[in-house]
């Protein structure tokens, strides 16, 4: 079964489970998107996808392990994902039927995971998973919460020890003191 591309239609009331380990769905959009980021140990999604009148529930957990560098040092970080996501997404014709006036609206609603075409309607579960999944990644991940980073002088990973610059060296404002106190 296409992922991209689930017909809600001929679901029964009870939805369908979805169990997702094809890796593509994170590496493609991942290389895509230009993210240092690989995926270090598989990652997994369980979804439930249950149709209802007026959009369609999803509801799932997504777990794994990816590898990012560390914001500060930039050695490379495990992070574990493990989340519960609970989506409602509403259909995106149904604004617009009984809208009049409010047609409009449908303009600057974000871009649907659903897409209607007659009168049936297909998940993109590929892209709503790369939104959890994306959504899920730290914007700083720290490979521990006080990494010394790298010294700006030489670049040395401090994490591994002092380098030889001393301390106030990175410092302009420093230098400028220390030569008062010589002149003096
Ligand atoms: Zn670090
Ligand atoms: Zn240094």
């Amino acid at each position: 079964m296409e992922l991209s591309r689930i017909a809600l239609n001929d679901m029964g009331t009870q939805g369908r489970m979805f169990s997702v380990s094809d890796e593509r769905i994170w590496t493609a959009p991942l290389k895509e998107y230009q993210v240092s980021c690989r995926i270090a140990e598989p990652v997994r999604a369980e979804v439930l996808v249950l149709p209802q009148e007026d959009g369609c529930l999803v509801r799932g957990t997504l777990k794994g392990v990816v590898a990012m560098p560390c914001d500060r040092c930039m050695e490379e970080t495990l992070v574990t994902l493990d989340l519960r996501f609970d989506e409602f997404e509403r259909y995106p014709a149904a604004g617009n039927l009984d809208a009049g006036e409010d047609g409009i609206r449908a303009d600057i609603l974000e871009r649907s995971v659903i897409e209607m075409e007659g009168g049936a309607s297909f998940l993109n579960l590929e892209a709503l998973l790369w939104e959890e999944f994306s959504l899920a990644l730290p914007v700083k991940p720290l490979c521990r919460p006080d990494c010394r980073g790298l010294c700006p002088v030489c670049g040395k990973n401090l994490n591994e020890g002092p380098c030889g610059c001393s301390a106030d060296e990175g410092d302009p404002r420093l230098a400028v003191l220390r030569q008062l106190k010589v002149k003096r």
